[in-house]
């Protein structure tokens, strides 16, 4: 058992915390949100009414926030408010140059800290099953893989300060060029007159076959479980996947990798938001490429 403070309750976060306390953990949690703090209370998670109160005497502290700047004010507030040899552990999925000063802030506060951003969506939050991509020292994974794996199928060290985010960015910038890939494979494939369910019987064994394919087919049908098959409800949000790849090509400007592919992905997906889908499943981007087309 960890005394563990969970700071950010959210959709994400909420079902984490809840995860750590059926695990026989000791939980307090803290959310600026009276909804989220009542939500998680109601799962075994003891509700603070301040940071303060939440990380007091804590083990382990893990933030599961929007943003950089989030996480970033939040880790420089426990600089006065936690005990030296405190892990910290951020789960948010945030730009790799934020993380990176947040292991700096708490090198300074004498802790130990791991990025571990997460895949696997509100679904895998809930059932625990979550993927972990975790950058920081070996010790700090050493210490933070039991109590991830309380919520977590898959905990994958990937390398020093930062590397969880840069292998969350890197992977996301894949699936959103990918899924725009194969919605422009089933819209020409419907031009020439070949049926959908032909395209996939062909591409899911062929080297057209990734998971945008073979997991959320963006065409009703061939995946049953795809989201296309739920009138394109996420799933994962067309926003989320704006929020990733915009952190991609945020990391490609500052280290000059050339993505050319993520920076049109980028465009395309802020294009589909601006169109008001932000809340749509990613896949329901195929709409929007057949309006191109004309239909
Ligand atoms: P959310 O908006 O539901 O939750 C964030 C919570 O943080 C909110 O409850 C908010 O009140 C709280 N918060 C903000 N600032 C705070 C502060 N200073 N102190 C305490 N609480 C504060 O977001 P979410 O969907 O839970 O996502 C959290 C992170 O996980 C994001 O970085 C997101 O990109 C990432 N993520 C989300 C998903 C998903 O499917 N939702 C999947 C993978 C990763």
């Amino acid at each position: 058992m960890t005394r563990i403070a969970f700071v950010g309750l959210g959709n994400m976060g909420g079902p984490m915390a809840a995860n750590l306390v059926k695990a026989g953990h000791e939980v307090r949690g803290f959310d600026l949100s009276e909804a989220s703090l009542k939500a998680a209370a109601a799962a075994g998670v003891n509700g603070s009414a301040s940071l303060a109160e939440a990380v007091r005497d804590a083990e382990c502290v893990i933030t599961m926030l929007p943003k950089g700047q989030h996480v970033l004010a939040v880790w420089t507030d426990l600089a006065t408010l936690i005990a030296e040899g405190t892990l910290v552990v951020d789960c948010s999925t945030i730009d790799v140059e934020s993380a990176r000063r947040a292991h700096k802030l708490a090198e300074v506060m004498n802790s130990v800290s791991l990025d571990a951003p997460v895949s696997g969506g509100t679904g895998g939050a809930a059932a625990g099953t979550l993927t972990f991509m975790v950058g920081g020292s070996e010790t700090a994974f050493a210490r933070g893989k039991p109590i991830l794996e309380a919520m977590g199928r898959k905990i994958v060290h990937c390398g020093g300060a930062g590397a969880g985010q840069a292998a969350k960015i890197c992977n996301n910038m894949i699936l959103g060029i990918s899924m725009i890939g194969v919605c422009e494979a089933f819209g020409l494939a419907e031009k020439l007159g070949l049926a959908h369910q032909a395209l996939f019987d062909v591409a899911s064994t062929s080297s057209g076959q990734c998971w945008s394919l073979t997991t959320y087919c963006p065409v009703p049908g061939p995946v049953p479980t795809s989201p296309a098959n739920n009138d394109y409800r996420p799933g994962f949000a067309a926003a989320l996947m704006l929020k990733d790849l915009t952190l991609s090509q945020e990391a490609a400007k500052q280290t000059g990798a050339a993505t050319p592919l993520g920076a049109h992905a980028e465009e395309l997906y802020a294009e589909f938001e601006k169109a008001g889908h932000g809340g749509d499943d990613f896949s329901a981007i195929i709409h929007m490429l057949r309006e191109k087309a004309g239909g």
